[in-house]
């Protein structure tokens, strides 16, 4: 393991490396994506929302809360064929990982469960990774996921464990954390990361990375989301993330979880180019891309494959392949 692999990061030292002036820290972020990944590669991963809306928790940021309006239409669980048929779509076009999301406070052992392993077996059986975000899980249901051949786990904490409160009621800081406690049991591979433009602080942001980067070992994959301000939830007038400060947290995670897949998430869209650009040397190495437009649903819009393909080709990155170590030996 290369030695700058750390799990005892203080807040104090990482907030300091946030606030290193800007280039000097997006080449310190890039030295480090270098030393520990193929720079040139971005691993592209579509998300399919698998169940929408009518969703029991009240996160303040999110379109498919039953508890505002926001127009969006709840769907039931997709039948098994036509997530795998979307799948195989994303798989002709160079997606490498499938995540499969379920508006769901937590995973009950019924029917619809044992149609998602369904779904994880088939989508994996295609050679594209599976991750699911399906909510929270107990110690048994982790087990049969990894059973049924799942890659990754999506379950994000969002935020600071102070700032979580004023966005969800429903569920604790805790209880995430009892997931991903239980998750680790497990050989599946942890995605857990948070959203920018929250109301959150600096230090709020800070105290989320020190979160991440203590676990032993870091999530394999953190997610950086930006807001998407979605009209009838709570956080609808927010204002917007300044560009250098998603710039700051992606260099400041890719420096402190030096071996994790920073995904550049939510928010992609409001993105140009040249923003993106300074994302991936910063060391963002994955996104998420779609045929339709939207991440997750039309509340969350998302570059298309056309697009991204003829940007990863401007900037000469290539996509990465399905189930490759993504480090290199140190
Ligand atoms: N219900 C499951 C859960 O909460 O874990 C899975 C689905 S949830 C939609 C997956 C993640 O998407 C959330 O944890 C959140 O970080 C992100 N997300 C949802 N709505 C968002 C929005 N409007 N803007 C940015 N990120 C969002
Ligand atoms: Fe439900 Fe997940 Fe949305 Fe929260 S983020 S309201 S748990 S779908």
């Amino acid at each position: 393991m290369s030695d700058d692999i750390r799990y005892d990061w203080q807040p104090e030292e990482i907030r300091a490396v946030h606030d290193t002036p800007l280039l000097e820290l997006v080449f310190r972020a890039a030295s480090a994506h270098r030393r520990h990944h193929h720079s040139d590669e971005v691993q592209v991963c579509k998300l399919v929302s698998i169940k929408t809306g009518a969703c029991p928790e009240d996160c303040a940021y999110c379109a498919q809360s039953a508890r505002y309006e926001t127009g969006i239409e709840p769907q039931p669980l997709m039948d098994k064929d036509t997530v795998v048929a979307i799948a195989r779509r994303a798989k002709a076009n160079g997606v490498s990982r499938v995540c499969l999301g379920a508006a769901w406070r937590e995973v009950r052992d019924n029917a619809q469960f044992d149609r998602v392993l369904q779904m994880v077996k088939e989508v994996t059986a295609l050679g594209v990774e599976v991750c699911c975000t399906l909510g929270m899980l107990t110690e048994s249901q982790a087990n049969r996921l990894g059973e049924a051949g799942l890659y990754a786990y999506n379950h994000n904490l969002d935020t600071s464990e102070s700032h979580y409160q004023t966005i969800i009621t429903t569920r604790t800081y805790q209880d995430r954390l009892n997931t991903l406690r239980n998750l680790r049991k497990t050989n599946i591979t942890v995605c857990c990361g948070g959203i920018l433009g929250l109301g959150e602080s600096i230090q709020d942001r800070i105290d989320l990375l020190h979160t991440l980067a203590a676990m032993r070992p870091h999530p394999e994959s953190v997610p950086i989301n930006i807001l998407s301000k979605v009209p009838g939830t709570p956080l609808a007038n927010q204002p917007d993330v300044p560009f250098d400060e998603t710039l700051r947290m992606i260099a400041a995670a890719r420096i402190v979880m030096p071996k994790s897949v920073v995904r550049l998430s939510a928010g992609r869209a409001r993105l140009s180019l040249a923003e993106q650009a300074l994302c991936f040397l910063a060391g963002a190495n994955s996104i998420f891309s779609s045929d339709t437009k939207s991440m997750l649903t039309r509340a969350v819009p998302s570059p298309d494959y056309d697009a991204d393909h003829e940007m990863l080709d401007l900037l000469g990155l290539r996509m990465r392949p399905p189930f490759k170590d993504h480090t290199r030996s140190a």
